[in-house]
C-alpha cells in the first residue's frame, strides 16, 4: 500500500511550509506498518494560524460580517467536496484507528457534510435577532454574533464526525477556526483540507495544526483565542477547563463517558441485538456516550448475561477495511495495553470472565482485544466506575427499577445511556430519571437537530441541534428609543 504523505500543513486558508522539520509517522493498528507522514505542527505554526483567523476574523468587511447566505454558499461547496472524498475519508480513518469500514463510511464519510449542510441551513433559516419590547418604555434589540477565533481540539476516536461538530457550527455563525486534530488520526484531517482548499474558505477562516498535548495547551491558552471547543479524555478537559477558568475564556467540554445500558424485566434484548451492539460495544468500544455497564434485572439475570455473552462471542473481529467486520483492533498499543490492565483488574476485584479477556488467537499482529464480558459486577468495582474506552462489558445486577436508577445514576461520569423494554412509555419515565445528558429508548443514536453533551465529568456545553450554534456565538444587547425614560 503506498505511504499517505504530506509535507505542508493547511495554515491560513493555504498549504504552508511548516516551521520546523519535524514529522508524526502514523501506524496502522491492523498491521503496525507505517502507512503515512505528516509535518508535525509547533507553536509557531500554531502562532501563525492563530494570527491569520484573528485577521480574517476582525476584517470588517470580512467572514464574521458576510451574510449566511454568503456564509452558505461556501459551506456548501465545503461539503460537496468532502462528498467526493466520504470513501477515501472513511478509509483512511479505519486505516489509522481500525474504526470498521462499515461504521467509518456512515460517521466519517457522511456526518461532515451533513453537519456543514445543516449548520448553514439553520443559519438562513432563523432569524439572528429579535426585538424586545423593554419594560420600561424602550425597546432592545438583542443579537447572536459569532464568538471570534474559535481553537478546536478533537481525539482520534471518530475524529471527523467530531471535528464538524465543531467545524460546521463555528464556521456557519461566523467563526474562524484553529483545529488540532490528534496525532493518530492526521491523514483524515489533511484529506479534510484538501476539500476547504477546493471548496475555496477564504484566506484564515480554517488552519488544521496536528500536533500532542502540549501543542494542544499552547493553542488553548493563545491571547488571539476567544473561544475552546474540546473532546477528548476528562483529565484533559479538567486541565483546559482550569486554563480557561484563569483566562474567563468561555469553552465546551465533550469529556469521557461510563453510560448505563439499563434492561427492564420486559425488555426483548434478543430481538433488539444490533441495536444493543451499537449502543455498547460500536467502534471497538472506542465511543465515549457507549454504555458499558449493562444493568440487568435479577429476575432475568443469567438470561441477560448469557445474551450479551452470545452478542460478544458471535462477532467478527478482524480487518477493519473488511466490510463484514464488525470490531477491529484498538488504536494503539498503549490503548491496549490499558484496556488489558482493566480486565486483569476486573478479575482482581472478583468479576466473573464469561467472553473474551485476551487477544484473538488468529491475529498476529494488531492491537486486538477480544470482545470481553464481564458478569457479577459490583457497580463499586473500578472497571464499572473508569472508563474502559475498549469492548468491554460490565453486567450489573438489580433488584428493584430504583435500585436501577441509583445504579446508574452511580457514576462521576453521566454522558450517553439506554433502556431497553418493550413499554416505550415506561422506558422514558425511567430514561428522564437517568442523569445523564442524553439516553436514548431501545436504541441510541444521535440525532444532528437535538443537543448532545454530558452532566458531571462527561462534560460541559452541548453540541449539535441550535444549541451547537448558540456555542459558536456571544449576545449582545442593544436598548432602543431611550429604554428607561
Ligand atoms: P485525550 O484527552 O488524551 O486527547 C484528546 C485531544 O486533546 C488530542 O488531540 C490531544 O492531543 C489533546 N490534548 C490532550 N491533552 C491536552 C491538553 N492538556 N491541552 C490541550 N490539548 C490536549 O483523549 P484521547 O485519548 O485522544 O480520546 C479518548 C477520550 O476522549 C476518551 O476519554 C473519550 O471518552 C473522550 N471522548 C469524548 C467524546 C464526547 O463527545 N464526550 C467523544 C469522543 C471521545
Amino acid at each position: 500500500m503506498p505511504l499517505i504523505t504530506y509535507d505542508r500543513l493547511y495554515v491560513g486558508g493555504r498549504w504552508t511550509e511548516p516551521a520546523t522539520a519535524a514529522t508524526i509517522a502514523v501506524h496502522s493498528p491492523t498491521t503496525e506498518e507505517h502507512i503515512g507522514t505528516v509535518p508535525e505542527g509547533a507553536e509557531a505554526d500554531i502562532d501563525a494560524a492563530v494570527a491569520a483567523a484573528r485577521r480574517a476574523f476582525d476584517d470588517e468587511t470580512g467572514w464574521a460580517k458576510w451574510t449566511p447566505e454568503r456564509r452558505g454558499e461556501v459551506l456548501e461547496r465545503f461539503a460537496a467536496a468532502l462528498d467526493a472524498r466520504a470513501a477515501e475519508t472513511a478509509r483512511r480513518v479505519s486505516l489509522q484507528n481500525g474504526m470498521p469500514i462499515a461504521v467509518a463510511q456512515n460517521f466519517e464519510g457522511m456526518f461532515p457534510a451533513l453537519l456543514l449542510r445543516y449548520y448553514a441551513g439553520l443559519m438562513r433559516e432563523t432569524p439572528q435577532e429579535e426585538t424586545r419590547t423593554g419594560m420600561f418604555g424602550g425597546a432592545a434589540r438583542v443579537i447572536r454574533e459569532p464568538v471570534g477565533v474559535v481553537a478546536a481540539i478533537v481525539p482520534w476516536n471518530v475524529p471527523q464526525a467530531i471535528t464538524f461538530l465543531k467545524l460546521a457550527p463555528a464556521l456557519a455563525s461566523g467563526c474562524t477556526v484553529v483545529l488540532k486534530p490528534a496525532p493518530e488520526t492526521v491523514l483524515d484531517a489533511l484529506l479534510m483540507c484538501e476539500a476547504a482548499a477546493e471548496a475555496g474558505l477564504p484566506e484564515g477562516v480554517l488552519s488544521v495544526v496536528p500536533g500532542g498535548r502540549e501543542l494542544g495547551a499552547h493553542l488553548v491558552t493563545h491571547p488571539q483565542v476567544d473561544k475552546v471547543s474540546f473532546t477528548g479524555s476528562t483529565a484533559a478537559g479538567r486541565a483546559i477547563a482550569e486554563s480557561c477558568g484563569r483566562l474567563l475564556r468561555p469553552v465546551t467540554l465533550e469529556l469521557g463517558g461510563k453510560s448505563a445500558a439499563i434492561v427492564l424485566d420486559d425488555a426483548d434484548l434478543a430481538s433488539n441485538i444490533e441495536s444493543f451492539f451499537a449502543a455498547t460495544l460500536l467502534n471497538n468500544g472506542q465511543i465515549c456516550w457507549l454504555g458499558t455497564r449493562v444493568l440487568a434485572p435479577r429476575s432475568r439475570y443469567t438470561e441477560v448475561v448469557d445474551t450479551v455473552t452470545g452478542l460478544a462471542r458471535s462477532l467478527t473481529v478482524g480487518d477493519p477495511l473488511e466490510p463484514s467486520t464488525q470490531m477491529g483492533p484498538l488504536v494503539s498499543s498503549r490503548q491496549r495495553d490499558r484496556v488489558e490492565s482493566y480486565i486483569a483488574k476486573g478479575l482482581s476485584e472478583g468479576a466473573r470472565l464469561t467472553s473474551g479477556g485476551g487477544r484473538p488467537k488468529d491475529r498476529e499482529h494488531g492491537w486486538f482485544v477480544e470482545p470481553t464480558v464481564f458478569a457479577d459486577v459490583d457497580n463499586a468495582h473500578t472497571i464499572a466506575q473508569e472508563e474502559i474506552f475498549g469492548p468491554v462489558l460490565s453486567v450489573i445486577p438489580y433488584g428493584s427499577e430504583e435500585e436501577a436508577v441509583a445504579l446508574a445514576n452511580a457514576s462521576d461520569y453521566g454522558l450517553g445511556g439506554t433502556v431497553w423494554t418493550s413499554d416505550p412509555d415506561r422506558g422514558e419515565a425511567l430514561a428522564r430519571r437517568v442523569g445523564s445528558g442524553t439516553i436514548g429508548i431501545n436504541a441510541y443514536v444521535n440525532d444532528p437537530s437535538a443537543p448532545f453533551g454530558g452532566v458531571k465529568s462527561s462534560g460541559m456545553g452541548r453540541e449539535l441541534g441550535p444549541e451547537g450554534l448558540h456555542g459558536y456565538q456571544v449576545l449582545k444587547t442593544v436598548y432602543l428609543d431611550g429604554a428607561g425614560t
